[in-house]
């Protein structure tokens, strides 16, 4: 048995399809608990259903996982004592589980064909009510507390296909337990059916699976999403009739639509234009592609603080956490039960903070091939990080930075009209053009702060409006009335491109 101080956690993603951004969150909850805890982050790959099992799912998982840097200590990828981790392949360890529970009075077997289990459904609609498994009607089903011992015997010798149904109590038990986000959580037997536990197809169900293999990787914690919670009475059930210890269970919150109501899908990231999946994907059967957040451009630290606070709070003012941090501050006592609304504007804060933390120098090289894409040779790093260190104030994404200083690199074609009629004219643009010769002339540090000062020198001699100038050096050097200081653009261009741009929008505009 494990040390009981030993934390073990598994996240443990079905393969049906790209994890959703939920699914995320679940692996991080479960790894910044790990951490905090000093104890082992395992990832399950939880295959047993044949049916939904869509190709390349796995490997998505595991790239999305390793994207985000949710970095795993046993796992399908890197191995581990309590392999293997993917249940495919586990798939002998299952059945002696089911006949031990059938052994113990736990469990039966259960010959209904779909036919009849269709048929006991539509008896069951025809009276408004819903058709379930239970301890009310098994003994008018075919299995094996109902049929007679020879009849069953008869069957199994024949190799009449079976599946094995947990028992449910007939009484109406109370399973109590505490949840570490919920408290105490309590169900009614009565209430629950005689779930599948191993199929006709050799396979175990989830339930099934799970249990065991949580039982026998020795998982002191089962975190997952709240959509799990109804099944949290099965397995504690499970739990009790192998003997075994429990878990201690944690049923994380839904993660809801941006308007507040039910819980975010694909559609709504369609809808509103924002990624639900971490990665790209492109559907392997229909070819359909979904957006992933790495491919927006959200830095990974960035999509982890946003997830991270979907459901939990440090209890302070702070917001922006590196994962070291969050390693630091989480706890599950600040995870609430209420669902997290989603909202795709915060989430793109969380990146523009993350991306004002990083050094102009890191910026730059990030930029670098947004230029390079543009057919624009980089400039050297230095001055890259100085004009990305102007702009940055203004976007969320690094490739949004190459519209707020495309200008540097590449001169204007047109004039914004409004700005030239508006302010292209009187006595101005002949000091624009002017200019162009004091430019020439200069014999000054090329440096903003001087500049400046030599040219408002000259506007107040020729007693010209300061603010007119302004604007139609800036219109005649980045083609409208955007941008940042004018004195630090007309320093980072150089002498040579400034009087050629002045001397172009001169040409074009005239004086
Ligand atoms: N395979 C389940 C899923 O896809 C795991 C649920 C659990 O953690 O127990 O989410």
């Amino acid at each position: 048995m494990h040390n009981q101080n030993t934390v073990r956690v598994r996240f443990a993603p079905s393969p049906t399809g790209p994890l959703h951004m939920g699914g995320v969150r679940t692996a991080l909850f479960n790894y910044l608990f790990a951490r905090k805890q000093k104890g082992t982050f395992i990832l399950r790959i939880e295959d047993t259903d044949q049916t939904r099992y869509v190709k390349g799912a796995e490997d998505y998982i595991i790239e999305a996982l390793k994207w985000c840097g949710l970095e795993f200590d046993e796992g399908p990828v890197q191995g581990g004592e309590f392999g293997p981790y993917r249940q495919s392949e586990r798939k002998k360890i299952y059945r002696k589980f089911a006949d031990r529970l059938v052994e113990s009075g736990h469990a039966y077997y259960a010959f209904d064909t779909s036919e009849e289990l269709d048929a006991a459904r539509k008896a069951a609609e025809a009276k408004g009510q819903t058709f379930s498994y239970n301890s009310k009607n098994r003994l008018s089903m075919q299995n094996s507390l109902a049929l007679p011992k020879d009849d069953v015997k008869q069957r199994m010798a024949k190799e009449v296909p079976y599946v094995i149904r947990f028992k449910m109590p007939e009484d109406d038990v109370l399973v109590e337990d505490e949840d570490m986000i919920r408290g105490k959580v309590s169900f009614r037997t009565s209430e629950l059916d005689d779930k599948v536990l191993f199929k006709a197809d050799g396979m175990p169900t989830y339930h099934l699976a799970n249990v065991v293999d949580d039982h026998l990787m020795e998982i002191t914690h089962v975190i997952r999403g709240e959509e799990w919670l109804p099944s949290m009475p099965l397995h504690v059930l499970l739990y009790r009739a192998f003997g075994w210890d429990k878990p201690v269970f944690a049923h994380l919150p839904l993660i809801l639509k941006p308007q507040g109501k039910g819980k975010l899908s694909k559609r709504d990231g369609d809808k509103l234009g924002f990624p639900v999946f971490p990665l790209k994907w492109t559907d392997p059967d229909t070819g359909e592609v979904s957006a992933g957040y790495r491919e927006d451009g959200y830095f990974p630290e960035a999509f982890l603080n946003m997830l991270a606070f979907l459901g939990w709070n440090p209890g302070t003012d702070q917001e922006i956490f590196m994962p070291e941090q969050l390693i630091e501050a989480f706890s599950f006592d600040k995870v609430n039960k209420a669902g997290a609304r989603f909202d795709p504007e915060k989430a793109r804060w969380f990146n523009h903070q993350h991306l004002l933390m990083k050094t102009d120098e890191v910026l730059a090289s990030l930029f670098g091939p947004v230029l390079v894409e543009k057919g624009i040779i980089p400039p050297p790093v230095d001055r890259l990080a100085r004009i990305v260190g102007l702009v940055k104030e203004r976007v969320s994404f690094v490739n949004e930075l190459w519209d707020q200083s495309s200008f540097f690199f590449v001169a204007p074609e047109t004039y914004d009209e409004k700005v030239v009629k508006k302010r292209w004219k009187g006595d101005i643009p002949a000091f624009i053009q002017e200019l162009t010769e004091v430019f020439d002339g200069y014999d000054g540090e090329w440096e903003a702060m001087t500049l400046k000062e030599k040219v408002s020198g000259l506007i107040n001699q020729k007693q010209l409006n300061f603010g007119g100038v302004m604007n139609c050096l800036r219109l005649a050097l980045v083609g409208g009335s955007f941008g940042p200081d004018l004195f630090t653009i007309i320093e980072i261009l150089g002498r040579d491109e400034v009087t050629e741009r002045i001397t172009k929008a001169v040409n074009t505009l005239g004086v």
